[in-house]
């Protein structure tokens, strides 16, 4: 009987890891695919991605966001600076004027303090990160020398312990760091959709939010990396990054 609700457990076990694993790599390549399709399809704004960004910065933050150049692929919001290659700047795709709204949602979250806190718990969680290996193979040393009597005394054992658990405790850290990274970029496609809805048809709308969500999809892809990277079947993923 026992035998069989274990065999039941690690085949379940097995058949859970394979389907996380599956939707790890299908995230990407799902996001790729889309991102590829939505840019060939023009805005019925008519505008390009700059006056789109001058006319948000002007309705949502009086003109306090300053645009700066970036190289291609590296459009990012940081500091009160929205930073955007010649490319999007240029473009009128769907895709670029989701991509960029979505930067536009981290800049009106930085309007409140969730994104500092958010930087502080990751810079944190970068300096715990340093001592998760270490503190892992030290526990794990004392404990085995422990458990084969080379070291029979007990607070050998108490040490091996704390350092596991020590370990096993900035594994969750860094787990829940990504879960609440997945929220806040939620938080910034809501507001992007919310900047779009002002513009486009609603079956635009549906395609940048399908391309958003898709993009979101890659965050849990590489939480799900996380989560499993102790099995080394998935590639190898940094706790904190
Ligand atoms: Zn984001």
């Amino acid at each position: 009987m026992w035998t069989w609700i274990i065999v039941g457990v690690v085949v379940g076990l097995g058949i859970l890891l394979c389907l996380a694993l599956a939707v790890a790599s299908f995230s990407f390549e799902n996001y790729n695919e889309k991102l590829k399709k939505i840019d060939q399809i023009p805005n019925s704004y008519g505008a390009r991605t700059l006056d789109y960004v001058n006319a948000v910065n002007k309705t949502y933050f009086s003109g306090r966001l300053q645009v700066a150049r970036c190289q291609e692929y590296d459009d990012h919001y940081g500091g009160g600076i929205v930073a955007l290659s010649d490319k999007t700047m240029n473009s009128n795709s769907l895709a670029s004027l989701a991509i960029v709204s979505h930067e536009l949602g981290h800049a009106r979250q930085d309007t409140t303090d969730i994104l500092r806190k958010f930087w502080r718990l990751r810079k944190t969680g970068r300096i715990c990160g340093l001592f998760f290996m270490p503190l892992f193979i030290v526990g794990a040393v004392l404990l085995a020398l422990w458990a084969f009597q080379v070291l029979s005394q007990i607070y050998f054992l108490v040490a091996g312990a704390v350092g596991l658990v020590a370990s096993f405790v900035i594994f969750l850290f860094a787990i829940f760091l990504k879960w609440k990274e997945i929220k806040i970029e939620r938080q910034a496609s809501d507001f992007a959709l919310e900047f779009l809805g002002q513009i486009l048809s609603e079956d635009e709308l549906k395609l940048c939010q399908d391309l958003l969500n898709s993009a979101r999809l890659t965050y849990w892809a590489t939480l799900i990396r996380t989560m499993l990277s102790w099995t080394m079947l998935t590639r190898k993923e940094h706790l904190f990054h």
